[in-house]
């Protein structure tokens, strides 16, 4: 029963960079067969009151959530905290004082694109998609970028202007992986590696990474994301057992038009997995 449990823990709100408002993704997540779900806000806690509200009168089943930002030599790594006390001060502090780079970093890439792209607006228009001001992502740029008809969809913005090496990337400093870890599991968090199939480490680093990962006190990894392939769940179904990582389900689900999965639609998990859930249920 555990394994096939529709649990979705991860997706964002307006209050990171998703477009919808939290109680309005509680509801899609009930409506699209969610049985637990998860709000993973971007270094942001500031949604999961209205999440948890909303959830408590339509009797879905919730777990807090955030999505840290995490330097890891020359890539940021995203760890999830799943379970975090949504009021804890000391967590409110960093991630805070983490944010508020944000804003200087807005600024340099905005006149990195208006270099680049001729769009001379693009902090402003960056700022007004922004449900959270002390929350600018290179999202909002994106989004800003096709409403200017710079880039037909916002994963051409990225390719052309926002990864490492293109010409509106401004390389930012976040938290440590021993940081991040430790800010989540004093907010009695459990530390989940997201997306791994994402990171560019090579078959060496990578095994470094989950090796410290689980050294620091990471207890999950995503196996089934809305940014894996089927590829990518077998390696990383074999990597979570290998490893003693329990297995974590999320869509990252940011936003209907833009968004390769949605809330709840993704495949179960494969068996033969610990599903994290399992401590949080
Ligand atoms: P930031 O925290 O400002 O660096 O923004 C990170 C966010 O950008 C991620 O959480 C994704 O939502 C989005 N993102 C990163 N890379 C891509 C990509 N290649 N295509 C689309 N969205 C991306
Ligand atoms: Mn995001
Ligand atoms: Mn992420
Ligand atoms: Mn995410």
């Amino acid at each position: 029963m555990s394994h096939s449990l529709n649990a979705d823990l991860h997706c964002h709100s307006l209050v990171s960079d998703g477009t919808l408002a939290p109680a309005v993704l509680a509801r899609r997540a009930r409506e699209n067969g969610v049985q637990l779900w998860a709000l993973t806000d971007h270094d942001e806690l500031g949604g999961l009151a209205e999440a948890q509200q909303a959830c408590a009168e339509i009797g879905l089943d919730f777990i807090t959530g955030v999505e840290v930002s995490v330097s890891v030599d020359d890539q940021t790594v995203h760890v999830v905290g799943l379970g975090v006390d949504p009021v804890h001060a000391e967590l409110r502090a960093r991630l805070r004082g983490m944010s508020e780079g944000r804003d200087a970093r807005a600024r340099r890439m905005a006149e990195a694109l208006r270099e680049h792209t001729g769009v001379e607006d693009a902090y402003a228009g960056a700022c007004r998609l922004a449900g959270n001001p002390a929350l600018i992502s290179r999202t909002h740029f994106a989004r800003h970028l096709v409403e200017r008809g710079v880039c037909a969809n916002t994963g051409e913005v990225f390719a052309r202007f926002l990864t490492p090496g293109k010409p509106g990337y401004v390389e930012h400093a976040w938290a440590t992986l021993e940081q991040a870890l430790g800010w989540i599991r004093e907010a009695g968090g459990l530390p989940v590696l997201a997306h791994p199939g994402r990171y560019r480490f090579g078959p060496q680093r990578e095994r470094e990474l989950l090796a410290r990962f689980v050294e620091l006190g990471g207890v999950g990894i995503e196996v089934v994301t809305g940014s894996h392939s089927a590829a990518d769940w077998r390696k990383y179904a074999a990597l979570a057992r290998e490893f003693g990582l329990r297995a974590s389900r999320g869509s990252d689900f940011h936003c209907p038009r833009e968004s390769r999965c949605d809330l709840g639609r993704l495949p179960r998990l494969p068996e033969g997995l610990s599903p994290i859930w399992d401590l949080l249920h």
